[in-house]
């Protein structure tokens, strides 16, 4: 069964705890940034910058509205990472088989971190500076191992982030799917069907970020399964 992350969107106040705590567990590196303008900061995920804060302002719904999306990586349930980054190297990813989540291991180092990052439909993957590999989020496996809950989770003070089994993790987010869709018509949980990550939106995900869905991003069309043809296809041919 494995298990899942359950992330309400609608709670999100965008404290960055889960943010910092990411950095703190991981002893990832600060980034050197400057203010451009929003408070969403780094910018963007980098090799050292495993979870981002994403503030999105605009029109939603014809109303203006200011909303935040903590982004990490998906932990699909067949990752494209893995089938390209293990092409370089076939032990490059791993996706452990009690939890699911999906892991880059040291072998990662032999692969082409360009090439990962372009095999994720999330756009999560960041490839390290001199393109031996690249880096994401592991689920923080060695802390769920000792059932321990993952660093951003434990440090989410609103209720917005859950952690669990697969089953009573789908149960929580369709019981507030539910709840939520009074006051957002349009909520939606995100590609629930591939990813142990589940996001509640309140508005179309389309309007958070270009690859806060899988078909979001014009940039990455093809599906998993069309990608998973491809790699197959390539492994054939090589
Ligand atoms: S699960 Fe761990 S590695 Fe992944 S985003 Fe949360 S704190 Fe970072
Ligand atoms: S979200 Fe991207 S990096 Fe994460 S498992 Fe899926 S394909 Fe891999
Ligand atoms: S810790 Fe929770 S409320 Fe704070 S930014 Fe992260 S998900 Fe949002």
């Amino acid at each position: 069964m494995g298990k899942l992350f359950f992330v309400d969107l609608t709670k999100c106040t965008a404290c960055r705890g889960c943010q910092v705590a990411c950095k703190q567990w991981k002893q990832l590196p600060a980034e050197e940034t400057k203010q451009t303008g929003t408070h969403q900061n780094p910018p963007d995920l980098t090799y050292n910058t495993l979870k981002i804060v994403h503030f999105i302002e605009g029109k939603f719904n014809n109303k203006f509205d200011w909303v935040f999306f903590p982004e990490q990586c998906r932990h699909c349930y067949e990752p494209p990472c893995m089938g390209q980054a293990n092409l370089d190297d076939e032990g490059a990813v791993i996706q452990d088989e009690a939890t699911g989540a999906v892991v880059f291991t040291p072998l990662i180092a032999n692969t082409d971190g360009a090439s990962v990052r372009s095999a994720c439909p999330y756009d999560i993957p960041r490839e390290a500076k001199d393109n031996k590999g690249a880096s994401k989020c592991d689920m923080c496996i060695d802390r769920v191992r000792e059932n321990l809950l993952p660093a951003c989770v434990l440090s989410c003070p609103t209720g917005c982030m859950h952690f669990g089994d697969e089953k009573e993790i789908t149960e929580m987010a369709n019981k507030r799917l539910a709840e939520v869709k009074k006051d957002y018509p349009d909520a939606v949980i995100g590609d629930p069907s591939s990813v142990r990550v589940l996001y509640l939106f309140q508005y179309d995900p389309k309007k958070y970020t270009s690859h806060a869905i899988a078909d979001a991003s014009g940039v990455n069309p093809l599906s998993r399964q069309e990608l998973f043809a491809k790699l197959f296809n390539r492994n054939k041919q090589a």
